[in-house]
């Protein structure tokens, strides 16, 4: 087993494929997409604490959560965040941001 120091976001989905797609298939979509908002709950009560290190499990969690629900619905994570921020605000257009909140 190969050890993963650093990765893009499209081998982190592809590693996160190798190890879940048949449970993640098994589950489908609306089970999986369940259990990322369960976890992005757990992620909210963490911020409201002081542990940094529970807050960065959370953190993994959700994303590799999002990675199995990207997964079992054909999208490719990497080339749809780079197709919407290609380095600017989707909305203004600008970096940084300038819309006004
Ligand atoms: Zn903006």
């Amino acid at each position: 087993m190969e050890l993963v120091n650093n990765m893009h976001i499209h081998e982190f989905q592809e590693m996160m494929k190798r190890l879940y797609i048949q449970r993640d298939s098994k589950r489908g979509v609306t089970g999986t997409y369940n259990w990322l908002l369960d976890e992005l709950g757990e992620l909210g009560e963490a911020l409201e604490g002081k542990d940094k290190e529970a807050t960065e499990n959370e953190f993994a969690d959700a994303i590799a959560w999002l990675a199995s629900l990207a997964n079992i619905s054909g999208i490719d994570l990497e080339s749809a965040t780079i197709q919407k921020y290609s380095g600017k605000c989707p909305k203004c257009q600008n970096s940084p941001c300038q819309c006004t909140f």
